[in-house]
């Protein structure tokens, strides 16, 4: 499975206008961005040990922790293409794990934890 560059943005694109309204108004400075392959910094952050690991990357304050919040870059959240790629065969199942990372990651920006996704079944 290889897209190109412009198919995989249009995927996280389609991901996110697939999201509940809701969902997307209460987002707030948050930007989405595309990467071929997480780099080591992020394989950290990431606490992945292999960059087939890392699909996707939230990094920033949550909504729920920014009590003195101010003149602070944006959230980024960062979709990993190659991984995405390598575990997907099918460009439909791209297209699902795409919808599920990017959900992910939204969730992280709302103060959402791993574990707690877990029980919602997006880990
Ligand atoms: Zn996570």
């Amino acid at each position: 499975m290889h897209l190109s560059r412009e198919a995989f943005r249009g995927l996280v694109l389609e991901a996110l206008e697939g999201l509940p309204e809701d969902f997307l108004d209460r987002m707030d400075n948050c930007d989405v961005v595309t990467q071929d392959w997480p780099d080591s910094h992020q394989l950290d952050l990431g606490s992945s040990g292999s960059r087939y690991d890392l699909l996707g990357l939230y990094e920033g304050i949550p909504l729920t922790e920014r009590d003195f919040y101010d003149l602070v870059l944006p959230d980024k959240i960062t979709l990993f293409q190659r991984p995405l790629e390598a575990i997907c065969p099918t460009k439909e199942e791209v297209v699902e794990q795409v919808r599920i990372t990017v959900a992910h990651e939204i969730a992280h920006h709302f103060g959402i934890d791993d574990e707690r996704l877990e029980e919602l079944g997006l880990g």
